[in-house]
C-alpha cells in the first residue's frame, strides 16, 4: 500500500479544480496510485469505513514487511533482507565508494547453553546476541541472522585496518555480557571470521569469513581470525 498515494490523488483534485462528477475520474484517481475513491456526498459512515479499512490495510502491509524482512525470534534483519543490503554495500564497494569487511559469527559452544540452560535460556541468549550486534555497529552497517547461532554484519570502513578493531570489539563485548539466570553465569562467546577481500561477489566473502570461523574454532574459539 502507498499511503502516499492517497495525498497526491487528493492534490490531483485539490488544486487542479478536477470535476469530481467527471467520468471516468474514479479510474484515474486509482491509476494515479489513489487507494481509494469517494464521491460526494457521502455518508459519514460510509467515509469512516473506507478510512478504517485503508489504514487496517496500511497496517497488514506493515506487519507482512517486518514478517518478511526481521527475524523471528530476535527481531534484527533475516538472511533474505541482510543479503539483500549487503549486496547493495558491496556493489557500492566495487565501484570505489568506500571499504567494506563482512564478518561471520558463530556463537561458541551453542549447544552446550541449551544443554545445560534450556532452550528458552538460548533463546534468550540469541537475542542478546543480536542485540549486541546491532548496539555496537552503526546503523549504515548491516546485522542479520544468517541462521540458528550465526550471524553476519558488513561493516563500512574508512580504513581496511579499522576492521580487526570492530570484529574484536564485538567479540569482546559479548564476551564480556555477563548474562546470568536464576544466579547462574550462562557462559557467551563468539568465533568470528572476516574478511576484507571484495572478490567478484558478496557469496564469494560470506565463504571467505566462513572458513575463517572454522580457523577460529580450530584455534580455540572466542577469537577474531581474517581471511
Ligand atoms: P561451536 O562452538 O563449534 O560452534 O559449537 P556449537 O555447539 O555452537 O555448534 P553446533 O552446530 O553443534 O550447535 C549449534 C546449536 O545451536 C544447536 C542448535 O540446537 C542451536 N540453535 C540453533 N538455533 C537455535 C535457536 O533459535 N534457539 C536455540 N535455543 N538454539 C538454537
Ligand atoms: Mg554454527
Ligand atoms: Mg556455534
Amino acid at each position: 500500500m502507498r499511503p502516499f498515494a492517497n495525498s497526491i490523488a487528493a492534490r490531483i483534485c485539490h488544486h487542479r479544480h478536477v470535476d469530481a462528477s467527471r467520468p471516468g475520474l474514479p479510474a484515474l484517481l486509482l491509476k494515479t496510485g489513489a487507494n481509494d475513491f469517494i464521491a460526494k456526498p457521502f455518508q459519514a459512515e460510509e467515509f469512516f469505513c473506507r478510512v478504517t479499512q485503508n489504514t487496517n490495510m496500511i497496517d497488514y502491509v506493515r506487519q507482512l514487511r517486518e514478517a518478511a524482512t526481521r527475524d523471528f525470534l530476535t527481531g534484527i534483519s533475516n538472511r533474505r533482507h541482510a543479503l539483500e543490503l549487503a549486496e547493495s554495500l558491496h556493489a557500492n564497494a566495487l565501484r570505489g565508494h568506500f571499504k567494506i569487511a563482512l564478518g561471520m559469527i558463530d556463537v561458541d559452544h551453542f549447544k552446550r547453553v541449551n544443554d545445560n540452560f534450556g532452550h528458552l535460556i538460548g533463546d534468550e541468549a540469541l537475542k542478546i546476541i543480536a542485540t549486541t550486534l546491532q548496539k555496537t555497529l552503526r546503523a549504515s552497517d548491516i546485522v542479520g541472522r544468517y541462521g540458528g547461532e550465526e550471524f553476519f554484519c558488513v561493516v563500512v570502513l574508512k580504513r581496511d585496518d579499522d576492521a580487526k578493531l570492530v570484529f574484536e570489539r564485538i567479540r569482546a563485548t559479548i564476551a564480556g555480557l555477563h548474562f546470568q539466570t536464576a544466579g547462574m553465569a550462562v557462559p557467551l562467546a563468539v568465533s568470528v571470521g572476516f574478511t576484507t577481500e571484495l572478490e567478484g561477489s558478496l557469496l564469494q566473502m560470506i565463504a571467505r569469513a566462513d572458513s575463517a570461523v572454522y580457523q577460529a574454532k580450530d584455534a580455540g574459539r572466542n577469537r577474531v581470525i581474517r581471511h
